[in-house]
């Protein structure tokens, strides 16, 4: 099957009956601009590909999907919008039509290039200063995802003064010339890389107390190549993972230990799809906790990672929660949750902040104290300080 029937035999089953929108994020997040929703995405889709003549607007209602998969989980012909707008950017890269996103684009050659979306592969092994670590054939893969966000937060307070248009022109320029992407070492938010280094240390610090033996790569570990994946650059990300996954082999690794669910549900799910022989085994870092908690006794209640609970994979942080607090479910959860809007952080920032915020005050509505198990998550929502990640609310709560 090629692309375009792929994506037609997805789009054919809907019957155009809108529950999607009720739980799409982006939709409310773009002023009920249909095309940032759910059903606007199949029927653009379906329209655009049908229809080759037409000159449609293709881009950013494929691009601004969150990939969060709410729709699917409440369409009643198992259409899955998320998995629509992924093919739709592979067609916009590899094709004529649609307009290609510079940003996307700049972000790719960055991770071809150094490995890096931002160009800080070194950077991203700061937080490990002083650590010593194990040799193993188990290593935590960090998949720079805690490390990027202070310097995506403080690009986008620089971005909310710039027109959108200067933003992709600066973005197509700086693609022939890469390696001005490096100056983005020079800007980030100071406290959040404090608290994104001490999250880090903390789940270190954890593993080691349950016991667990494993390794770090330090500034070796490459980004593994999500952005690739989700912005439609499937050939890239298969060459590229194919290269991860080598420089795995050659150090010798057996099991990767992830942080965020991101890098988990792309190693676990993804990896095996397009790297032949994948022989690698996923564990995500709370599963291997193993450890005695304090009881908190206020209650919070938790944002749950898209990408496990929504993405059909599983991990023990809930019930490691349940047992040190009560927690309250938020109104959206599980199969319903609402995604925090992290993943248009570096493409639509505006639209990121109108989901957050959204998802904030549902939240705060179960519980002063909320946390969140994911860095994306925690970036846009730790409003204030009684949002904590999971890796420091559970650190506070060790016995010693
Ligand atoms: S819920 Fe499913 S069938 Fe209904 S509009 Fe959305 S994608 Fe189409
Ligand atoms: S994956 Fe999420 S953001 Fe994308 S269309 Fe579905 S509900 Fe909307």
């Amino acid at each position: 099957m090629n692309l375009i029937e792929e994506i037609e035999n997805i789009t054919d089953k809907c019957i155009s009956c809108g529950f999607c929108e009720s739980v799409c994020p982006t939709l409310g997040a773009s002023q009920y601009n249909s095309v940032f929703g759910a059903r606007g995405r199949v029927i653009l889709a379906d329209f655009a590909l049908k229809n080759p003549d037409n000159d449609l607007e293709l881009g950013d209602s494929f691009y601004s999907c969150l990939d969060c998969y709410a729709c699917v989980n409440v369409c009643p012909a198992g259409v899955n919008a998320g998995v629509v707008s992924e093919l739709m950017r592979e067609f916009i890269v590899t094709g004529e039509r649609g307009k290609k996103n510079p940003v996307a684009a700049l972000i790719r050659e960055s991770i071809m290039e150094y490995e890096s979306p931002l160009g800080l592969k070194r950077e991203a092994a700061e937080w490990a200063d002083g650590i010593s670590f194990q040799k193993s054939d188990t290593v935590i893969i960090t998949g720079h995802m805690y490390q990027m966000m202070p310097y995506t937060r403080a690009i986008n307070r620089i971005r909310k003064h710039i027109d959108e248009s200067v933003v992709k022109n600066v973005a197509s320029a700086m693609k022939n010339h890469i390696s001005l992407i490096k100056l983005s070492r020079h800007f980030y938010d100071k406290k959040l890389k404090e608290n994104m280094d001490a999250d880090l240390r903390n789940i270190v610090a954890m593993l080691k107390k349950s016991g667990v033996e494993f390794g770090y790569l330090g500034e070796n570990e490459p980004y593994p190549g999500m952005f690739l994946y989700d912005l439609g650059y499937r050939e890239d990300f298969r060459e590229y993972a194919g290269r991860f996954y080598n420089f795995l082999k050659e150090n010798g690794v057996r099991r990767v230990i992830t942080v965020d669910p991101h890098t988990h549900d792309l190693l676990l799910n993804g990896y095996p799809e397009y790297v032949p022989g994948f022989d690698i085994d996923v564990v995500y870092y709370t599963d291997l906790l193993d450890l005695k908690y304090r009881k908190f006794n206020d209650g919070i209640t938790i944002q749950e990672p898209c990408h496990i609970v929504l993405h059909n994979n599983q991990f023990r942080a809930l019930d490691i929660l349940n047992s040190i607090t009560d927690v309250s479910m938020p109104e959206r959860n599980g199969k319903l949750n609402m995604c925090c809007g992290g993943p248009d952080e570096l493409l639509f920032p505006d639209t990121a902040k109108n989901v957050s915020m959204q998802r904030y005050s549902e939240l705060k509505e179960k519980s002063e104290n909320v946390v969140t198990i994911c860095p994306l998550c925690y970036n846009n929502l730790a409003y204030d300080s009684k949002v904590k990640d999971f890796s420091q609310f559970v650190k506070e709560m060790v016995i010693d």
